[in-house]
């Protein structure tokens, strides 16, 4: 498919007590790129996360991902949507405590539609491509935090999304791990995937292909 995976044309949020967390932006991410989102903490940065991510609608402005105009679809088309085409990683991984490794990723596909053997097998492939096929039975707490990410990961992609999007992926991790799950991402990416990655991290953004400049709920 060609054209752009998100398309965000004069996009603001607004929230309760005068607060206007993103104004007028406008951004076109295309299919296939990798891109980091960068500004200080407060400049908007999550909550455009959150509305490419059809986690949130705007306050004003037209949001298209994959080709959907994300106010025309249903909640249950939007649920859809983002089962199907969105991965997220956050930067406290959100795993469940009491799953192991491999459930907590077969969970990325409850709702896809995917029977439980499948979704087991797919865990299983999606853990080997982020370098975890020997830690399947963990659970998280005897993972290490750049493994734990890694697993978060896995469960983001398992369901193969067009869309990866990273909030401060790294930013929980010391510098090796924060590396190895920046590379994943880059792997991730030159396999075809389009990912956005929030950062804080100047040295991982100036590394990556594109940066989007943010400050005032505005993209600079
Ligand atoms: P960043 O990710 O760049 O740190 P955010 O998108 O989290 O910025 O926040 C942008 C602005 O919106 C901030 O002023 C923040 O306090 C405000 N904000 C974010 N989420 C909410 C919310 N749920 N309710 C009210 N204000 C919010």
């Amino acid at each position: 498919m060609t054209g752009d995976v998100v398309r965000l044309s004069g996009v603001s949020k607004n929230y309760p007590g005068e607060v206007s967390a993103l104004r007028c932006v406008d951004l076109e991410v295309g299919r296939g790129e990798l891109l980091a989102v960068v500004g200080p903490s407060g400049s908007g940065k999550s909550t455009m996360l959150h509305i490419i991510g059809t986690l949130d609608r705007p306050s004003a402005g037209t949001v298209l991902v994959d080709g959907h105009d994300v106010a025309r679809l249903s909640d249950r088309q939007l649920s859809t949507l983002r089962a199907r085409r969105i991965g997220f990683v956050f930067q406290r991984f959100h795993l469940a405590a009491e799953l192991s490794a491999v459930d907590n990723v077969a969970d990325g596909l409850l709702y896809a539609g995917v029977g439980r053997r499948d979704r087991r097998r797919r865990a299983e492939i999606a853990l080997d491509r982020v370098g975890l096929r020997q830690r399947l039975s963990h659970r998280p707490h005897q993972l290490s935090g750049g493994e734990r990410q890694r697993v978060a990961i896995a469960r983001a992609i398992v369901g193969e999304p067009a869309l990866l999007l990273a909030d401060e992926p790294t930013g929980n991790l010391d510098t090796d791990s924060g590396a190895r799950v920046l590379a994943i991402l880059r792997e991730l990416n030159e396999a075809g995937t389009t990912v956005v990655v929030i950062t804080h991290d100047r040295e991982i953004a100036e590394r990556l292909p594109r940066r989007v400049f943010m400050r005032d709920g505005r993209v600079m």
